[in-house]
């Protein structure tokens, strides 16, 4: 499986960039993992929206939806100004907030389908298992397996150890970092460095990356941090940064 990060940011986008967006593809299969402020837009950088086979949303904030309207539209276009291009993507998403969830639809052109915690499922060649994170809203993190690879996107969430287990011995971590070591985010639902290290640590992770990142501070810094607790490979979310997972 091959991961683009498409965008990064905690909140909201800094200029010509994203909030939460990842693309992963396996065989030709393309799954958008969140779909926050600019992902659409930074998206196209690298591939086409009508080659989104597949969305997969952790919770109903902006910075992980918000941009998901931009995609309605794309999905009501695409018959009538592309017909050639006409496809069917599916949208996966919690009903933990109803609201949020009957948000999602729009007209003919989108009908989410409900995943549910500890449930496995597949989309194309990835098997998908949402587990509940704690965070300010409902939100689920998701372990995605492919024949050839694993990895565990934490989405928004303070330190919770049944992510050890959730998490165990994927080849990919990708773990929020809204805070920098010494700084307590769990009274908003988020972790710091220090806590993103330690998960990939007890879940023996084979490589980190630090996202959700914040709008203060110097990034390396995260990364020092993390490299003081957790001995594998670390590195910082950016936009179009590409990972191979074999
Ligand atoms: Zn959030
Ligand atoms: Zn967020």
């Amino acid at each position: 499986m091959q991961v683009t990060i498409v965008g990064f940011w905690h909140a909201f986008p800094e200029a010509g960039e994203a909030a939460s967006g990842y693309l992963l593809e396996e065989n030709g299969f393309q799954l958008l993992l969140d779909c926050g402020s600019g992902v659409i837009s930074q998206l196209q950088h690298y591939t086409e929206l009508s080659g989104i086979d597949a969305v997969l949303l952790s919770h109903y904030h902006q910075d992980h939806v918000g941009d998901f309207g931009a995609f309605q539209y794309y999905r009501l276009l695409e018959p009538v100004l592309w017909p050639e291009k006409q496809h069917q993507t599916a949208v996966y998403a919690h009903r933990e907030d109803e609201e949020g969830f009957q948000r999602l639809f729009y007209k003919e052109a989108v009908q989410p389908t409900e995943y549910r915690a500890e449930e496995p499922f597949t989309a194309g060649p990835f098997t998908i298992t949402p587990t509940a994170v704690k965070h300010a809203v409902p939100c689920f993190g998701f372990r995605i397996e492919t024949a050839g690879g694993s990895l565990f996107f934490t989405a928004d969430t303070s330190y919770l150890p049944e992510l050890e287990q959730a998490a165990a011995h994927v080849d990919v971590l990708i773990a929020e970092s809204s805070f920098y070591a010494g700084q307590d985010g769990s009274f908003a639902g988020h972790m710091n460095s220090e806590e993103a290290a330690a998960l990939a640590k007890r879940a023996e992770a084979g490589k980190l990356i630090l996202t959700h990142l914040p709008h203060f501070g110097d990034h390396t810094q995260l990364k020092r941090e993390a490299e003081s607790i957790f001995s594998g490979p670390v590195e910082l979310a950016a936009g179009g940064l590409k990972i191979n997972i074999s």
